[in-house]
């Protein structure tokens, strides 16, 4: 039995005809940049996370960006973001010139800790750095505690722009990811939960001077037109064949969110018994990008995992190192209470096969595989 981490082939198989006439559509019409599918996928994710703007863009990373140049974040600006977190979350903070400061995660959700938060602004201040923008992110699909986070931003003025290219579809208390923060960045990189076949991403916000800055910043700074240049920006859209791709994948989106909770409901049950389990807090709904069990040591993970992998059972560790403890990271400002919790779970994370096609048998022998 070969099992797949992520199954896109099981997803490509469902709508491979109309996937094949939507990329046709593309080819006949020939508008291969900023084509009329970019407009109308735009429209549809807008309706769908009830945003009022929605941008598309090259890639997460760039979304991130993006939603820093239109915020207007730079030199002097501390901008808060989680360790315990895929590098793009924080690699864009010097891309504008400004300072990323670090902030511990909830042992129970992984998410950021709010009370961490607190500190690391505090810290920041007495650095001579402005609080000017907190980057919570959606790790693992799960919606990060935005109540205490965005309170926490309106006392220090700061912006909220939410990491949600792992959570793009969640829900936090009736609202979905893509309305809930100042601005809301996704990725459509293939693996993520809704994924292209390329890079793509997207910027969400209900603000009308930010949807017109990130408007112009993703094609050059553009002005009233293409060759009028009024501010310097980069080119950063998304293709009109990802575009396509996605108006079928979108379609699909709101059924695959309940099947991924189906599986999850499945791991659950079977392995709360063993391991400590995905924690959702009442109100939140995850897309469960990745189904991430927390081991009792860092030495249960290797045996573990080779044991997966004996049963043809693939494993995978996001993230076995947070990001201030990296290279190219290490010199920047954190929590000055230190980010044990960060550094902790990166030794006991584990992640299990995930994806709304996994079939109950096949479900079954992944949790037989790593039942002790
Ligand atoms: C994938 C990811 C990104 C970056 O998205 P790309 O499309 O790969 O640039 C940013 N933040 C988080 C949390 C991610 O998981």
């Amino acid at each position: 039995m070969s099992i797949a981490f992520i199954d896109l082939p099981a997803q490509q198989a469902r709508i491979r005809t109309r996937l094949e006439s939507a990329i046709a559509r593309v080819l006949d019409e020939g508008a291969y940049i900023m084509g009329p599918q970019v407009k109308e996928l735009e429209s549809q994710l807008a309706q769908f996370s009830g945003a009022k703007h929605c941008l598309s863009c090259a890639n997460g990373t760039d979304a991130l960006q993006l939603a820093l140049m239109a915020l207007k974040i730079g030199p002097n600006d501390a901008v808060f973001v989680p360790s315990f977190t895929f590098a793009a979350t924080a690699e864009v903070v010097p891309y504008v010139n400004a300072t990323p400061v670090f902030v511990d995660c909830l042992p129970d959700t992984f998410n950021m800790d709010p009370e961490s938060l607190k500190r690391a602004i505090l810290h920041a201040r007495s650095e001579g750095l402005r609080p000017a923008c907190v980057i919570p992110v959606d790790l693992f699909g799960l919606p990060a505690d935005y109540d205490a986070i965005m309170a926490i931003a309106r006392e220090n003025d700061m912006y909220v722009i939410g990491d949600s290219a792992q959570g793009f579809g969640g829900m936090y208390k009736g609202r979905m990811t893509g309305s809930i923060a100042d601005v809301t960045t996704t990725s459509f990189f293939p693996a993520k939960p809704l994924g292209c076949y390329g890079d793509g991403g997207a910027v969400f916000t209900d603000n009308d001077e930010v949807a017109s800055l990130i408007e112009s910043y993703r094609v050059h700074g553009k002005g009233s037109h293409k060759y009028d240049n009024e501010r310097i920006g980069l080119n950063s859209r998304l293709d009109t064949i990802q575009a396509a791709i996605l108006i079928e994948k979108l379609a699909l989106y709101a059924e695959e969110i309940e099947k991924r909770q189906v599986v999850a409901k499945t791991y659950n049950e079977a392995l709360s018994a063993h391991y400590a389990v995905p924690v959702v807090p009442e109100g939140l709904v995850s897309v469960w990008a990745q189904y991430t069990l927390l081991l009792a040591s860092e030495a249960d993970r290797a045996p573990l995992q080779a044991r997966a992998k004996e049963a043809g059972v693939p494993t995978a560790v996001y993230y076995p190192l947070p990001l201030h403890q990296q290279t190219a990271y290490s010199a920047f400002p954190q929590d000055p209470a230190g980010l044990k919790v960060s550094e902790d779970v990166a030794k006991r994370v584990l992640s299990l096969p995930m994806h709304p096609y996994l079939e109950r048998d096949t479900q079954e022998h992944i949790i037989s595989a790593i039942t002790p």
